[in-house]
Formats: C-alpha cells, sequence, structure tokens
C-alpha cells in the first residue's frame, strides 16, 4: 500500500496490515497519481520482489558510505509498479520521466551511521534505497526518523519549533546585529489588515522569491491589491501561521516610482534580510504564480510509504538541497543575497520545507535528536555535521574573513538579472555587509581589501615593496579576470567586473604573498567635477557609495610598461590569448600573452599600455618562480583610457628573449630552445615609466 498516511494514524506507526487496508480509497479528492495506479489491497508482491529479504538487508552490518547489494531491479520499465507494494513504493523516489526508461536500477542497503549528509549518522538505523537517492526507512513504535508528510498542507508547529529552537540556543550565532529603524522609508505588509505600514520596531518575516519574465512595476499602495500572485498570498498565509504579522515584500514595500525610497532601500538590503525574523524562500517554480507547495492551492509530491511484510517503509525524501541547487531561484542575481544575507531560511520546495540558520539545519521529513548534534555550547551543530565550512549551503554569516568578499562577488557573477543595469544594485547588501561586518569598502564593486592576517616572509621582501593601505587592497580588488571574452556593461567603468557581463575570477595565489609598488594611488572623480584621494576619501566611501556621487573615472599613478600587441590565438580550450611584445630593460623583451577581457579585436597599429597592479614575488615555498606584476591591459578611447585585458608575467606565459634576439625558453620558430630552466634564476625587468591613467 502506498501513499500518505492518514492523519489519524501518524501518532501510531508501526501498524497492522489491515489498519491500514483502503485508508486511501476514504480519502475525498485522490490526485492523478493514484489514478494512474491504482492499489490492490494487500501487500502483494512481485514475484521478484517476493524473492527479497527484507529482513536480513535491514538487520545486516554495514561498513561503508555506499552500502550493500540486496538486489538488481532490472529496467524500470518492466517494474509491476501497478500491482507490486515495493516496485510501487521504490518508484516513487524516481522522477515521473524514469518510470519508463531502460536504466536499470540496484537496491541496496544502507546504514544511517555511514552516512554523512544531512545529520544521520545521528539516529542507528538501517534503511534501503539507491545509489545517490532517496531512502525508504523502517518506522517503528518507538523512534520515528522519518515523519509522514501531507502533501497539502504543512505542520506549521515543526517549523515553528525549529525557530524557536535557534532563537533559544543560537543566542551568539543567529542573533540580529544592527537596530530595524536604520532603513529608511522602510514599510511591512500587516497580514491581518493587508495594509501596508511603516516600519518602526516591528518583528517581521520577509520573502525571497523569483519576479518572473512578466513582472512590471506595481504601482504603490497603501493596501495590498486584490488578486496577489499564489506565492505572495501563500507568504502571507505561512507568516501568519508562524505566528507573525508583518511580512516584508519588495515588490509591496518599496515605492517603486519614487527613486529616493528606492535607492536608499536598494542600498539597505542587508539590514532588510539581517533584521528579518525569518526568510521564506519560494524556491519551487519560476516566478510567483507557482505558489509554496503545501502552504495554499498548490501540493506536494506524495512521499511514498508501504507495508512490505512486517515493515512499514516510509520515504525519506530526496536531499531538499538538490531540489535548491537545481531550482531557478539559484540562479538569480537578486535572490543571490536575499539567501545569503537572511540570518533564518525556510526554503519551500516541492518535496518539504528545509531549515538552515547560522547555527542549524533541518528538513521537514527528518526527524532528527537536534540537540543531541549540537555543541556542548549550543550555538552551532558539530562540525561533523557541519558541510564543510559551512552548516549547510548558505555560507556561514556572509563570510568568515574579509576575503571571501572575492568568493562571493565570484559567485554572484555567475548569476543572472533581467536588468543588466541591476549589477551593482542586486549585491548592495553583500558589499554593505562586508562594510560593516569587516570593514572592506568598495568602488563601484572593487572591494578595497583590508591586509590579510598574516603576511608571508619573502625571498625578495624588500623596502621596495608597498606597506598596505587602500590603494594596496583596491589595486589587488583590479586582480579580476573574466572566464572569456565579453562585451562591455553599459553605464559601469570598464576597470570593474561590473563592467562587463560574464563571470569571473580574482587570479592570484594566496593573498599573503601579494605586494603592490610604494607610491601607488588612486583618487576618485566625483560627478560634481571634484576629485577626492582614496586615502582621505576611504572613511566617506560608504556615504560617496550611497549618495552616488562617485563618477565611473578614477586617476590610477602607477609604473606602466608599454605594451605592443602582435596577434590574438584561441588555444585549445577556447580561450582566447593576445600575444604582445614587451620590451626588457636590459634590451631584451618578451613575447607575453594576457588574457583579453573585451571581445573586440585588438589592433597592431593601436597603442596599450599594461598597469602595474600587484606583485607575486618569489615565496619561500617556491610557487610560480620569478613572477612579474599583473598588468591591467588598457587603451586610449578619447578622453580616457579603458581595460581591454589583464595578465600576469609569469613565466608560463611568456618566452623571454635577449637583446640579440636569441631566446632563453623558446617553443616556437624563431630560435632554438636552450637552457630551458634558467628562466627561473632571472626574472625580467620591464621598461617602465611613472604616470597617472585617467580610466574609465
Ligand atoms: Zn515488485
Ligand atoms: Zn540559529
Amino acid at each position: 500500500m502506498i501513499g500518505s498516511i492518514p492523519e489519524r494514524k501518524r501518532k501510531e506507526l508501526g501498524p497492522t496490515d489491515d489498519q491500514y487496508e483502503g485508508e486511501n480509497r476514504s480519502k475525498t479528492s485522490p490526485s492523478p497519481k493514484r489514478l494512474r495506479h491504482p492499489r490492490r489491497q494487500g501487500n502483494e508482491l512481485c514475484e521478484r520482489c517476493a524473492k527479497i529479504d527484507l529482513d536480513e538487508a535491514l538487520s545486516r552490518e554495514h561498513l561503508t558510505v555506499r552500502g550493500q547489494l540486496v538486489k538488481s531491479l532490472g529496467p524500470v520499465k518492466k517494474w509491476a509498479i501497478d500491482s507490486c507494494s515495493l516496485c510501487g513504493l521504490l518508484a516513487t523516489s524516481l522522477p515521473p520521466e524514469c518510470r519508463s526508461s531502460d536504466s536499470t536500477y540496484y537496491l541496496r542497503s544502507f546504514s544511517s551511521k555511514r552516512d554523512p549528509r544531512l545529520g544521520w549518522k545521528s539516529i542507528d538505523t538501517n534503511m534501503i534505497g539507491f545509489d545517490g537517492c532517496a531512502f525508504f526507512v523502517p518506522q517503528h513504535h518507538d523512534a520515528t526518523p522519518v515523519r509522514s508528510l501531507k502533501p497539502d498542507s504543512i505542520d506549521f508547529e515543526i517549523l515553528k519549533s525549529w525557530l524557536h529552537q535557534c532563537q533559544e540556543m543560537h543566542t551568539k550565532t543567529c542573533t540580529a546585529r544592527t537596530s530595524s529603524t536604520s532603513v529608511p522609508f522602510m514599510k511591512l505588509i500587516d497580514c491581518e489588515t493587508r495594509k501596508i505600514v511603516p516600519a518602526s520596531n516591528h518583528v517581521y518575516v520577509s520573502l525571497s522569491y523569483m519576479w518572473g519574465a512578466n513582472s512590471g512595476i506595481v504601482e504603490y499602495s497603501e493596501s495590498l491589491p486584490e488578486g496577489l500572485p499564489p506565492t505572495i498570498e501563500d507568504a502571507i498565509t505561512a507568516t501568519r501561521k508562524l505566528g507573525f504579522r508583518f511580512l516584508w515584500v519588495d515588490r509591496y514595500c518599496i515605492n517603486q516610482q519614487s527613486a529616493e525610497e528606492k535607492s536608499a532601500q536598494v542600498h539597505k538590503m542587508d539590514l532588510i534580510y539581517r533584521n528579518s525574523e525569518i526568510t521564506i524562500i519560494a524556491v519551487a517554480g519560476q516566478d510567483p504564480t507557482y505558489g509554496l507547495p503545501g502552504v495554499g492551492q498548490r501540493n506536494r509530491s506524495e512521499q511514498g510509504c508501504a507495508r512490505i511484510g512486517k515493515h512499514f517503509l516510509i520515504s525519506a525524501l530526496g536531499d531538499p538541497r538538490d531540489l535548491v541547487k537545481k531550482s531557478a531561484w539559484i540562479t538569480r542575481g537578486w535572490t543571490y543575497q536575499e539567501g545569503l544575507l537572511s540570518r533564518r531560511r525556510l526554503v519551500f520546495t516541492d518535496q518539504q520545507v528545509y531549515y538552515e540558520c547560522y547555527g542549524m539545519y533541518c528538513c521537514e521529513a527528518l526527524n532528527f535528536p537536534l540537540h543531541e548534534m549540537h555543541l556542548k555550547s549550543g550555538q552551532s551543530l558539530q562540525k561533523s555535521f557541519c558541510e564543510g565550512e559551512n552548516i549547510g549551503i548558505f555560507p556561514r554569516e556572509v563570510g568568515a574573513s574579509p576575503w571571501e568578499i572575492l568568493e562571493r562577488v565570484e559567485e554572484y557573477s555567475q548569476k543572472s538579472l533581467s536588468h543588466a543595469s541591476d549589477i551593482l544594485n542586486g549585491i548592495l547588501g553583500v558589499l554593505r555587509a562586508f562594510e560593516s561586518v569587516h570593514q572592506v569598502g568598495h568602488c563601484s564593486g572593487i572591494p578595497i581589501l583590508p591586509p590579510p592576517k598574516t603576511r608571508a616572509r619573502l625571498a625578495t621582501d624588500t623596502a621596495e615593496l608597498s606597506p598596505w593601505n587602500a590603494c594596496t587592497g583596491f589595486f589587488i580588488g583590479l586582480c579580476w579576470d573574466l572566464e572569456g571574452t565579453s562585451n562591455r556593461r553599459p553605464g559601469f567603468p570598464s576597470w570593474s567586473w561590473a563592467g562587463w557581463f560574464g563571470r569571473i575570477s580574482w587570479e592570484f595565489n594566496e593573498v599573503k604573498y601579494l605586494r603592490t609598488d610604494p607610491g601607488i594611488k588612486l583618487r576618485l572623480e566625483l560627478q560634481d567635477g571634484q576629485i577626492a584621494d582614496l586615502d582621505t576619501a576611504q572613511e566617506s566611501l560608504q556615504k560617496l557609495n550611497a549618495s552616488s556621487a562617485l563618477s565611473n573615472i578614477i586617476r590610477i599613478s602607477a609604473w606602466t610598461t608599454p605594451i605592443q600587441y602582435r596577434r590574438s590565438y584561441s588555444r585549445i580550450n577556447g580561450e582566447v590569448e593576445c600575444e604582445t611584445r614587451v620590451e626588457l630593460e636590459d634590451g631584451g623583451y618578451l613575447h607575453w600573452r594576457f588574457h583579453p577581457t573585451t571581445s573586440m579585436q585588438l589592433s597592431t597599429d593601436q597603442a596599450y599600455i599594461g598597469i602595474h597592479l600587484a606583485r607575486e614575488p618569489p615565496s619561500p615555498e617556491g610557487f610560480a618562480g620569478p613572477t612579474g606584476p599583473a598588468l591591467m591591459v588598457v587603451c586610449d578611447v578619447g578622453d580616457r583610457m579603458e581595460r581591454v585585458g589583464f595578465g600576469w608575467i609569469r613565466p608560463i606565459d611568456y618566452q623571454m628573449y635577449g637583446a640579440d634576439g636569441v631566446g632563453e625558453y623558446d617553443d616556437d620558430e624563431d630560435g632554438p630552445p636552450l637552457m630551458v630552466n634558467s628562466f627561473y634564476a632571472r626574472r625580467p625587468v620591464l621598461v617602465k615609466s611613472w604616470q597617472e591613467i585617467r580610466l574609465g
């Protein structure tokens, strides 16, 4: 017998056969799935399943994560899904499209003790399932590690118990850090009156969802409009069932017609999400017409369960985080920071609700001993239950160190935005959180990085290298590279990653090895024509960012080197490289290759300049060998210079030639290869001159 367990039976799991017979028939509205798979009474098994010794499989010893084979089940399309209770049960863990497939599955038995995911090893039970798939767990009278969920309703008491547990235990980990009064113009939905009210010190819930392709701007009004999209309506219901009255939803709480109100709140998105008691995350579907499964009209997919012999087996459902990872929600730009900045998240998937705060995670279907899984201090789960550095799928707070801003921007650059112009707005909350938590300022998205905790002692660490200051942090922030070549994003500067479409990464080894030249300088041109020195403007940078007083133009004083463009070519992996000639002080030269940022063809007639951004001197550990500076390659576009590429002067990226043109290391037709090892011994010194570059 397959199906969800009826309400009145849920408290007495471990029933006898006849208790369950006919239960599903009495349900008034059978789901389409039930009609497709009418069940026979009793617990008949097909010939194959009758041979499976479940008693043995569910009591044997397991020494590996992978478990042990119970039986090869052959192609799914040959399973007796409609007539055999075990075949039918197992099929519930497969996506519908797999049910007529030729794929062969192997039934395996596992020990929960061996499974490192989701807290399974906090309990001790054997279960059956497929490799990497949902498990089926036997239910006993005395312990119910898997909860039976209803497709059409959620037991909010479970969700509330997580919230209470967090509030009581994670007193240091998950408490709000800021006062909620600091967001100007902030408003909330009063879920009782359906009016939009000004926020003062209200306790509220926030919503993270996808706007969808067809969403225009909602005209701001002081009461909620009629006919709200199902996701919004369900979020109101969920807010009330969680015991709250106020809900924040961007589309209804921000007056989009007022540029001032909009900008003030977009700049404080970190506070809006951090201060909310909990964030409802709608990961199912593509837009707000989908609803929150299990709250309103939309049902969740059914959780399989069946009595097989003396065992009552129930599906533990799949890892809900896999559904998050596959969702459209995770691919979107705006929702990235919403998930990240929230202290507590309730993720509504098509199967169950998943919770994650800064201290723990929980699944609605899994009833694990949360207290026992915590550290003695109660502040968070024990490390063995955490996912590496993080608790679950979200980074712990915005980041454990200031340097994690680089990872956050890299992650964000992979997300998609409906409006290209939102590129900075969509991550301002994260940038601001790094400002307030880690004192990392930014300029058009380029972080002004603080010194690393430890700086490596380097073989050539001499006074020629600068002490760390704001300009050092900014120059290192400029060392980003695009995954391929790309086009300019209008309205943003070429020196910032925000000025380009595409996925970026910062290109250096550990930061403790990085150095910049003494005397480097950054001056910012303001909208009103004034010029601010970064050294002195750093304090007021946050204000300058918030008031949009900065222009896209910066002036960089640094060493520069002329770059003669020779040709471009694609490597086997499709990466485009530009080969250049760079003169050396001793009369020799390099054939140096850099990554073009722009997809536009460079020209041999054009003058290019490499701005020396940072250096990675040889380290005692000896990686990379003698390394020259990182160069931002720029060219003149009239009243300013613009970035066209980036690269490091690293031995793998150049061939060095002596003044006579004889290569020290040469793999093409220009000269015979000689003294291949010698390039590690000599560091190329580029011809260079000091200048101020006006960069836009
Ligand atoms: Zn069967
Ligand atoms: Zn917590």
